[in-house]
């Protein structure tokens, strides 16, 4: 590597300045907490790589939960010029569109005991598979295929799983423009019957709850209070768009030469937007978004008819109604700094401040809901955006991030030592050694990495969540 060095620029802010084929200055957020043991050479070589792509503007942005990825970093934000620049199909990740819902509920926490818990996580098992590779449930929509790649999660609605309210609880409704089924190789059309799967490792359902309100105003206004039950969702677009990103980021490697595109790295393989290949990925991608936002809309579908089952009550009785459901791995074109950017974002969440018109319309007066989970035994975190947030193209992180890889994170948690952390927190599996890669230790420390934002005004807390029970993938 070039031996990359981050130098203060500011409280919680680090410079990489530009050097070699860097077109801009790459930042990064660490509060001192997180400084003290940041050690991320590879990621910072990555972000390296991307603040060379042509087309990038302003400035590559780390987020607090950065770790190395696939070309980009997880926890990576970059910016090209809409019109000059290049998309890139790694910086976008082999999960397009992978986000996180937030379900809330009228249940209190001690409506919920450990059978009942148990109870609940059964019968949400019974209709939402889990772990690699699986197969959706919902035979009955094989043939709805391509009305979903166009309209998403609102077009299931539209269908039946869902409410109008779902739909404006949902980041850009739940449904993009410019989703082309054409664009999108058989090999992946293949793959798409995994829709309504939670898919494998990281992802998750987890029934948790409210352990503190931080703002009460946005709290309420979220439609959150202490002690509530509620229900997390992570999960993306399954094997459909791990297929379009291993298409397009093999054909834009072979083709970046004919564009004249010098790549940093194989896996920020590129094409310009304005070109057959660029456009065609974004067609497939935008196919992508929409799968995703139909899974986790058919999820919350499957999640509500599984507590109304086990509670004997509708769900709307039980006011399980979507809190915000937002992306976390995507490329979307947006206006920053007067000017129109292909904005990627891989393991960075978008947290549109208040007043920002983008935001959907229930949220325009606060700020959309921002989700960050933090794992299966520690907390995870709802803020918002302030208007400060402008600097990193309205972004925060994602979650925590991780610290240990899957494989140093088996050889380091015995049994014991895995239950400890995990406490009371129920989970899927019969020996918890098989989820020892995410055991909350092989994660960051959530709270350093939330309040790194929060403590220079980009965002605000909420409210921190807790895990009851958790299903892993
Ligand atoms: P990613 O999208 O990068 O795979 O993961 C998002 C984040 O989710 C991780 O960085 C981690 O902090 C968080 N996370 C992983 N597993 C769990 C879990 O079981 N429960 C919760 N609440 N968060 C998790
Ligand atoms: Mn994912
Ligand atoms: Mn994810």
């Amino acid at each position: 590597t070039m031996g990359l060095a981050l130098e203060p620029a500011g409280p919680n802010r680090y410079r990489l300045a530009r050097q070699g084929a860097m077109r801009v200055d790459a930042y990064v957020y660490l509060n001192e907490s997180l400084r003290r043991d940041f050690d991320e050479p590879v990621a910072l070589q990555q972000l390296a790589d991307a603040a060379s792509l042509p087309g990038v503007v302003h400035r590559v942005v780390g987020m607090p939960d950065i770790h190395q990825g696939f070309g980009l970093p997880i926890g990576g934000v970059v910016a090209t010029d809409a019109r000059t620049g290049v998309v890139s199909a790694g910086a976008v990740g082999y999960d397009i569109n992978c986000g996180v819902r937030l379900i809330r509920s009228d249940l209190a926490r001690s409506d919920a005991s450990r059978q009942r818990l148990r109870q609940l996580m059964e019968a949400v098992e019974r209709r939402i598979p889990a772990g690699v590779g699986k197969r959706s449930r919902h035979r009955e929509l094989a043939s709805r295929l391509p009305e979903i790649l166009v309209g998403g999660g609102a077009r299931l609605v539209e269908l039946g799983y869902g409410t109008p309210d779902d739909v404006e609880a949902t980041e850009q409704y739940g449904r993009v423009a410019g989703a082309d089924p054409d664009a999108v190789s058989r090999e992946a059309l293949e793959r798409a019957d995994q829709l309504a799967t939670v898919g494998g490792g990281n992802h998750f359902i987890e029934i948790g709850y409210v352990e503190r309100v931080l703002d009460a105003r946005l709290a309420e206004r979220f439609g959150l209070f202490e002690g509530q039950l509620t229900v997390l969702v992570h999960s993306g677009s399954r094997g459909f768009g791990h297929q379009i990103c291993a298409d397009y980021a093999g054909a834009m490697a072979q083709e970046a030469s004919r564009h004249g595109i010098a790549l940093p790295s194989r896996g920020l393989a590129a094409a310009p937007i304005d070109s057959a290949l660029g456009r065609r990925y974004l067609g497939a991608m935008h196919c992508a978004i929409n799968f995703a936002f139909a899974n986790r809309q058919l999820m919350t579908h499957d999640i509500r008819e599984a507590f109304a089952e086990v509670l004997g009550q509708s769900w709307e009785a039980l006011g399980m109604r979507v809190v915000y459901d937002v992306a976390h791995n995507i490329a979307k074109f947006e206006e920053h700094f007067g000017r129109r950017l292909l904005v990627h974002r891989k393991g960075a969440t978008r947290a549109l401040p208040a007043g920002h018109p983008v935001n959907p319309r229930r949220y325009v007066a606060s700020g959309h809901p921002v989700l960050m989970p933090g794992s299966m035994g520690t907390a995870s975190y709802v803020a918002v955006g302030l208007p400060g947030i402008e600097e990193t193209f309205t972004s925060a992180n994602h979650g925590a991030g991780r610290v240990l890889s899957r494989a140093e994170a088996r050889r380091q948690f015995s049994r014991e030592r895995l239950q400890a952390s995990l406490g009371e927190v129920l989970y899927n599996v019969a020996d918890v050694r098989a989820i020892a890669d995410e055991a909350p230790g092989a994660y960051k420390d959530i709270d350093a990495v939330v309040d790194t934002l929060a403590e220079i005004g980009l965002t605000r807390k909420v409210a921190r969540l807790r895990p009851l029970a958790v299903i892993k993938g």
